[in-house]
C-alpha cells in the first residue's frame, strides 16, 4: 500500500512525460469512485478533471438517495451496479464517517390505476433481489399521517435510504488520494490519441500518458468519445430536474421517503427528508440541449410545489430555503453504456443517468476489474482493514456537529452552524474547495435559509478567491 501521502496538481501544469497506469477523464461521483478503485489496487492513477473543483457537472444537485435497484429493468447493466454500489456503500460509510439516514421508501399509488400497479411494483422489486411489501390504507395512514386522504396504498422498499451527495464523492477521491492516485482540476482535456501502448492525453494543463483511459465525462461523455476518434455509441441529452428545498420545520413532515408509481419515463416527483434536516420536493425530468446551465422556471416550480402541497397538504404554508436544478446525463439508451475495449486499453462508463449516486462504488469496481485485465493483471481489492480512510467533517444531523462542542470556533453560517475552523479545514483540506459551490457542499455554509445573505461578508474574508465567483443557489 501507499503512505498516506497526498499529489495535488490541481494549480500546477503538468510534464508531457507523466505516465500513468490509467487516466479517469471526469471528477464527478462516478470518476472519483473509479479513481478509489484503481488506487486501492496500487494502480497509477491520474483523475483529470475540467473545472476548478469536483463535482461540477451532473453530480452537482441530486435527490441524494441510496437506490436499492427496486424499480430498475432487470439484468440491465443499471441494476447490476446499483446494487454492487448500494452494498459497497454500506459497507464502507462508517469507516469514512459518512451518514446513511435509513428512511425507507414508501410508493405511494393516489388513484385506482396507480393502485392496481402496486402488486406488480411489489414482484418487480423481489424478482430484483429487493425486498419489497404491500401496505394498505390504514397502515400508510399510520406510518404517514400527514399524507392526504388521497393516498389509497403504498408499496414498501425498506433498504431505501438518503446519504450525503457530496461528502460522499469527496471521501472517494480523498480515499485515491490517499492511495497515491492524483487530481488534476482545471484540467479539460482537449485531445486524446493512442501510439502503440499509451494514449497521450492533452490537457489545457498540459499533456501526460496513460496506458487506460476511462472516460468519466457525464455530460459531455459522448464528446470524450470523439475526441479520442471512437465510434459514437450514445448521444448525451441533458434531462433537467427541478427541485424545491424546504426549511427544517418541514423535515418531519414526512418519514420515508415518498415516491409516486414511476412512468415508462421518469420516476416522478418525490419528497425526502434530506441528511441536513431539510425536506426535498422534486425533481422534474425535461429533456435540454444545453449540458451546462439548469435554470430553474417558475411556472415549473409552481406546478411542483402545487403537486407537493396535493400529497402533503402540511406543506402549504411552510418556508422554502432554496430552489435548484440538476442535469442527468441521459442518453437514448434507457441503460447505461459500459464499453470495454481491449484493444485499444479504453473503458467507456457514458449515460449514467438518474441513479450514479447509487451505483457509483459499483461503477469503480467493474471499471477496476475490468481495466486491471486490460493491463494484464486483475488484481485484487485489499481488505478495508487494510485501507487508508479519510474521516469526513460531520456536516450532516447524523452525527454531532462541531458548532455543539465547548471549545468550538466562532461561527461563520449561522443559518446553518458552520464554525470558522471547518471553512478553514475545507480551504485547506487534502481537496480544497475550488470553487464558491464547492465550498458550500463541504460546509454547508450559505445554504441555509438566508442563502449566504448573513455570512457572505465572512466568506470573502476567509475565502477572497471563491468569494468572487457567483454563490449560487443549491440544497
Ligand atoms: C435531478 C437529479 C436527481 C438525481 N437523483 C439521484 C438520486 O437520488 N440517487 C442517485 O443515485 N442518483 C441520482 N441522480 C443521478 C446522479 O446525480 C448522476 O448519475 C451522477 O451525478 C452522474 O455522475 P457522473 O460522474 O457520471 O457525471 P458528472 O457529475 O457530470 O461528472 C463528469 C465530470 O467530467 C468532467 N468533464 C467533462 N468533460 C471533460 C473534459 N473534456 N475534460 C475533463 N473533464 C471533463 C465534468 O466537468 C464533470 O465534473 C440524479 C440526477 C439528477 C440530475
Amino acid at each position: 500500500m501507499h503512505s498516506s501521502a497526498v499529489n495535488i496538481a490541481g494549480h500546477t501544469s503538468t510534464a508531457p512525460e507523466r505516465t500513468f497506469d490509467v487516466a479517469v477523464v471526469g471528477a464527478g461521483v462516478v470518476g472519483c469512485a473509479i479513481a478509489r478503485s484503481f488506487a486501492i489496487r496500487g494502480w497509477r492513477t491520474v483523475v483529470v478533471e475540467k473545472e476548478a473543483d469536483i463535482l461540477e457537472g451532473a453530480s452537482k444537485g441530486n435527490s441524494a438517495l441510496l437506490h436499492t435497484g427496486f424499480d430498475e429493468p432487470p439484468l440491465s447493466h443499471e441494476l447490476v451496479m446499483i446494487k454492487a454500489g448500494y452494498s459497497i456503500y454500506r459497507r464502507i460509510h462508517g469507516r469514512m464517517n459518512l451518514p446513511l439516514v435509513e428512511t425507507r421508501a414508501l410508493v405511494v399509488a393516489w388513484d385506482r390505476e396507480d393502485l392496481g400497479k402496486l402488486d406488480g411494483i411489489a414482484a418487480h422489486s423481489r424478482a430484483n433481489g429487493v425486498e419489497a411489501s404491500r401496505m394498505e390504507q390504514t397502515g400508510l395512514r399510520r406510518r404517514e399521517p400527514n399524507l392526504s386522504d388521497g393516498a389509497l396504498g403504498a408499496v414498501e422498499i425498506p433498504g431505501e435510504a438518503v446519504i450525503d451527495p457530496w461528502s460522499a464523492p469527496l471521501g472517494y477521491i480523498r480515499q485515491a488520494l490517499l492511495h497515491g492516485a492524483e487530481l488534476l482540476l482545471g484540467a479539460a482535456v482537449t485531445g486524446l490519441s493512442r501510439g502503440a501502448s499509451l494514449w497521450r492525453i492533452e490537457t489545457s494543463k498540459g499533456s501526460l500518458a496513460a496506458r487506460l483511459v476511462v472516460n468519466a465525462a457525464g455530460l459531455f461523455g459522448d464528446r470524450v468519445e470523439a475526441l479520442a476518434g471512437r465510434r459514437p455509441r450514445f448521444t448525451v441529452r441533458p434531462r433537467k430536474g427541478q427541485f424545491v428545498v424546504y426549511d427544517k420545520p418541514a423535515h418531519d413532515l414526512v418519514n420515508a421517503i415518498i415516491l409516486r408509481v414511476p412512468t415508462e419515463r421518469t420516476k416522478g416527483i418525490l419528497l425526502t427528508r434530506t441528511v441536513f434536516g431539510n425536506l426535498l420536493l422534486g425533481p422534474t425530468a425535461d429533456d435540454q440541449d444545453d449540458r451546462i446551465h439548469a435554470p430553474c422556471e417558475e411556472a415549473v416550480l409552481r406546478r411542483i410545489i402545487a403537486e407537493g402541497e396535493a400529497m402533503l397538504p402540511a406543506l402549504t404554508g411552510q418556508a422554502i430555503t432554496a430552489t435548484f436544478a440538476g442535469l442527468r446525463p441521459a442518453t437514448e439508451h434507457r441503460d447505461y453504456v459500459l464499453v470495454t475495449d481491449a484493444a485499444r486499453g479504453w473503458i467507456t462508463i457514458g449515460g449514467i443517468r438518474s441513479t450514479g449516486l447509487s451505483a457509483s462504488l459499483g461503477l469503480g469496481e467493474w471499471a477496476a476489474e475490468q481495466g486491471g485485465m486490460l493491463l494484464g493483471e486483475a488484481r485484487r481489492a485489499p481488505a478495508d482493514d487494510d485501507l487508508d480512510w479519510p474521516q469526513m467533517p460531520a456536516i450532516s444531523q447524523a452525527a454531532p456537529r462541531p458548532y455543539q462542542q465547548p471549545s468550538r470556533s466562532p461561527i461563520v453560517c449561522h443559518c446553518e452552524w458552520v464554525t470558522e475552523q471547518e471553512i478553514r479545514e475545507a480551504l485547506d483540506g487534502p481537496v480544497p474547495a475550488g470553487t464558491a459551490g464547492g465550498l458550500k457542499r463541504r460546509t454547508r455554509t450559505g445554504m441555509g435559509r438566508c442563502q449566504g445573505f448573513g455570512c457572505s461578508g465572512a466568506i470573502a474574508r476567509l475565502a477572497p478567491d471563491l468569494a468572487a465567483v457567483r454563490l449560487e443557489p443549491a440544497a
